[in-house]
């Protein structure tokens, strides 16, 4: 994963959308173990599928932090935005991170000023990291040309939330900034979804957090579907049941999950996963009473 910026960058063709992964970081062998209990190694090693890409030998999970850019109706979109850099924060894997981030989106033809448009499927520390970069011993927006968009159940719930300092530090460094440029909207997403433009929707998934969104993309009859965090690993298309640490409210995580993944299954909706180590992409089937992936390499 820690591969030079100047090496291809991973994409796939959805009709005539290019999906580009823009690689953060490997997450730490200590993150599955924490944020997916329940997918011990007895779990793991039950599913041959899931090594040796998505898990290794020792049923350690592989989770990986990266974000999604693509032209979709003439807009520069970035889906999630990672750790950041520089940023302090209470788990070490997260903390003060140095990475080629931004030369990455430049690799990938996305120079930061170029973006148009910032999708946040949630806000939690690792997927609004990249919000905003430190300059002259503050925080400003990474994207200052780009409209940053969450659903506003998302926002208005942490706004009533009786936040930790740590998560507070999270809104100071990372949400704040972004609000204060006003270059934040707020997003109504109905039951059945929330059309962009087109070939963009968000799609409601509540669970892990309650305005939780993923991301669907269509072009010339191709789609998409980038997970945000209602699921985490491929291990969780086997084991729908198990659910995250983090989840605010578990059953509706779990029943959101069974109900994206009976959608998907045997249909040919690519599920791009915002925290799937390469392959990070692949075609939901039936597997076992449940489902598996089957991966589709990038180009
Ligand atoms: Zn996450």
């Amino acid at each position: 994963m820690q591969t030079p910026p100047d090496t291809p960058v991973p994409s796939w063709a959805v009709g005539d959308i290019t999906v580009h992964r823009i690689d953060e970081t490997l997450l730490p062998p200590a993150t599955g173990p924490w944020l997916l209990p329940d997918a011990t190694p007895q779990v793991v090693a039950g599913q041959d599928w899931l090594h040796p890409h998505f898990a290794g030998d020792d049923g350690i999970l592989r989770i990986d932090s990266h974000s999604f850019a693509f032209v979709v109706d003439g807009l520069r979109v970035l889906v999630d935005t990672g750790i950041g850099n520089g940023k302090e924060r209470a788990n070490p894997a997260w903390h003060n991170l140095r990475t080629d981030y931004p030369e990455r989106l430049t690799a990938a033809g996305f120079p930061p000023g170029s973006v148009d448009l910032v999708i946040l499927t949630h806000l939690h520390a690792d997927h609004v990291g990249w919000n905003t970069r430190k300059e002259d011993g503050a925080w400003v927006p990474t994207f200052p040309g780009a409209r940053y968009l969450t659903a506003r159940a998302e926002r208005e719930f942490w706004a009533a939330y009786d936040m930790e300092e740590a998560r507070r530090q999270m809104f100071r460094d990372s949400m704040i900034p972004v609000e204060q440029a006003d270059l934040l909207d707020l997003v109504d997403v109905p039951a059945e979804g929330a059309r962009i433009t087109p070939g963009l929707r968000l799609v409601p998934t509540p669970g892990h957090t309650p305005g939780h969104v993923a991301v669907e993309l269509s072009s010339q009859g191709a789609t998409a579907l980038i997970t945000g965090d209602c699921i985490h690993h491929p291990v969780q298309l086997a084991h729908p049941a198990i659910g995250a640490c983090v989840d605010i409210d578990p059953q509706q995580s779990e029943a959101t999950r069974g109900a994206l993944l009976a959608s998907l299954a045997g249909t040919d909706t690519l599920l791009l996963g915002t925290h799937f180590a390469p392959p990070t992409a692949g075609r939901v089937v039936a597997h076992g009473g449940a489902y598996r992936l089957r991966p589709v390499p990038a180009a």
